[in-house]
């Protein structure tokens, strides 16, 4: 063994051994960045084909959730939704009796990085906290590119120290990690930014399309209100509508980026959580009906297709 090697193994022997759950388009490449920056991996996913990518990049993988954290000190997921959360970490009746945090010893840290309601990830909090396991909230920001390229937004809500605890190995999958406040607050951080997000991208699509519908070109009114008061994200960096911007999903026929169907279920997400606690969000309903009708025929599309509610002529 060389000096290098004998390095790398400390540097391996030094790090928790982390278990990694859901490796889909987000969980996979995050899962290989966690390789790269050295820790022991062992993965499981429902999917063969998504396992098998890990296991040639130099993960173990397990038969069955159980069998994947038997030696792991961290726990992560990436899955679709609240649905798939809660009965991985409660079990099927949801009592806690035979899902993972029933077989996980004392001082495990578990992050949750899938977008699901505060409610239930509080409801896996609570249960954890029993037990005297740390529990996360962790979505993210930043989408598949995020992903590859290791520079995700983490948007956290959990304890001071769990939190603390957990920032070494955030930090080998994102660039900037946020502690939004106790359980459930990084769900809401990250559901308040997407509502607002599919607010302004339907208010920009709305505005443009007044605008070319006026016989103004696209670009030009984009370049004017860029450099006024309508100034957006949507405006600075991703223009939905088509050959205004290089380089965005509107000019490459709406394929890659963030898809309509996630940008729904966000929304969708928002407005439970304000149901819940009854605060009125009558611009997040506006954009979740107008991305409900949306993503009859266009789920796959990115999420700045919404452009062809008011254009259709955006999609030939
Ligand atoms: P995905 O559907 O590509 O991946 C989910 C993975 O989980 C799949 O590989 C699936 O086989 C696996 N899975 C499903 N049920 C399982 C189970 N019971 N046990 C083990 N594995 C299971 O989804 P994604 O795009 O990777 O998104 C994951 C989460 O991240 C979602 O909550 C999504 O809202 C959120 N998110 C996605 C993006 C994005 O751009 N894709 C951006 C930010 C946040």
């Amino acid at each position: 063994m060389n000096m290098t090697d004998s390095t790398a193994a400390q540097n391996k022997a030094s790090k928790p051994n982390i278990a990694f759950i859901g490796l889909g388009h987000m969980g996979a490449p995050m899962a290989e960045n966690l390789l790269k920056a050295g820790y022991s991996l062992m993965v499981y996913d429902i999917s063969a084909a998504a396992t098998e990518r890990l296991q040639q990049a130099g993960a173990n993988v397990a038969a069955n959730p159980k069998m994947a954290v038997a030696n792991a000190q961290v726990v992560i997921t990436m899955l679709p939704a609240g649905e798939q959360v809660l009965s991985i970490y409660l079990g099927e009746d949801e009592q806690a009796t035979d899902g993972l945090l029933a077989n996980l010893p004392q001082g495990t840290l578990v992050i949750d990085s899938s977008t699901i309601a505060a409610s239930d990830a509080r409801k896996v909090a609570k249960e954890a906290d029993k037990l005297g396991i740390d529990f996360l909230d962790a979505p993210v920001s930043g989408g598949t590119g995020g992903a590859i390229a290791g520079s995700l937004t983490f948007i956290v809500g959990g304890s001071l120290e769990a939190f603390t605890k957990a920032q070494p190995i955030l930090k080998s999958m994102g660039k900037n990690i946020f502690h939004a406040g106790a359980n459930g607050a990084g769900q809401v951080a990250k559901i308040c930014n997407n509502m607002l997000l599919g607010i302004l991208m339907t208010g920009t699509a709305e505005a443009i399309n007044l605008g070319v519908k006026n016989g103004l070109d696209a670009k030009v009114l984009s370049d004017i209100m860029l450099q006024s008061s309508g100034r957006n994200w949507t405006l600075e960096v991703y223009n939905p509508y088509p050959q205004v911007m290089e380089n965005v999903p509107s000019s490459h026929h709406y394929k890659g980026g963030f898809m309509s169907k996630l940008m729904q279920k966000d929304l969708n997400l928002a407005l439970q959580t304000a149901k819940e606690i009854q605060v009125e969000t009558p611009m997040g309903q506006r954009a979740t009906q107008l991305y409900d009708e949306h993503v009859k025929e266009n789920d796959n599309k990115d999420f700045s297709s919404i452009m062809a509610m008011y254009d259709k002529s955006v999609l030939n």
